[in-house]
């Protein structure tokens, strides 16, 4: 989308950016995950300099960032890469799903794999369907654990609130690094 208020930036000491002056607090910097850019919003009051020496300061962190951004595979589609994904997410399932349904203490349930855009997994309580994103199959086996986790903590607890995040932190304790590894979709 065309902003009429940014500014693109670019000076050799500092790494590439568009800047935003918005009527804020503090600075912000985020790097756009489809086209790589990185997006710095500032207050009116803050000097270029400042700024300038905020992102050169995150240099090695925006390097960091996109490349691992830049790593992440085109999205799969329907066909032999996602036939692959299916089956080696069934071989990690097969062993991860009796371990997790024991410490839970429930009856396996329903589960789909299946291609989906939005989200990592999805949790249907009432049929006890657990839907999981073929595309966890690239992102590992401790990201697969991680999203088989968080639904089967939806037969629990429908909403994300305390008492849900009680059950994660229980069950799995380290969920919020795993969460962070993974990132959106
Ligand atoms: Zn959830």
């Amino acid at each position: 989308m065309p902003n009429q208020n940014a500014e693109y930036r670019s000076d050799p000491s500092v790494p590439e950016y568009t800047l935003t002056r918005k009527k804020m607090r503090n600075m912000r910097m985020r790097i756009d995950s489809r086209t790589l850019e990185v997006r710095v919003s500032a207050p009116h009051s803050t000097p270029l300099w400042r700024i300038d020496s905020f992102v050169a300061s995150r240099a090695s962190w925006i390097n960091e960032r996109i490349a691992a951004l830049a790593a992440v595979p085109e999205p799969l589609v329907h066909g032999a890469e996602a036939e692959r994904c299916r089956a080696v997410l069934e071989e990690w399932l097969d062993e991860l799903m009796p371990v997790w349904c024991e410490r839970f203490d429930v009856a396996p349930p329903h589960l789909s794999l299946r291609i989906m855009r939005s989200r990592w997994g999805s949790c249907r309580a009432s049929t006890r369907r657990i839907t999981l994103n073929l595309e966890l199959a690239r992102r590992g086996y401790g990201m697969a654990e991680y999203v088989l986790v968080h639904e089967l903590s939806h037969l629990f607890e429908l909403n994300h609130g305390p008492r849900f995040y009680a059950l994660m932190d229980h069950h799995l304790p380290d969920w919020r690094e795993r969460k962070a590894a993974l990132g959106p979709l």
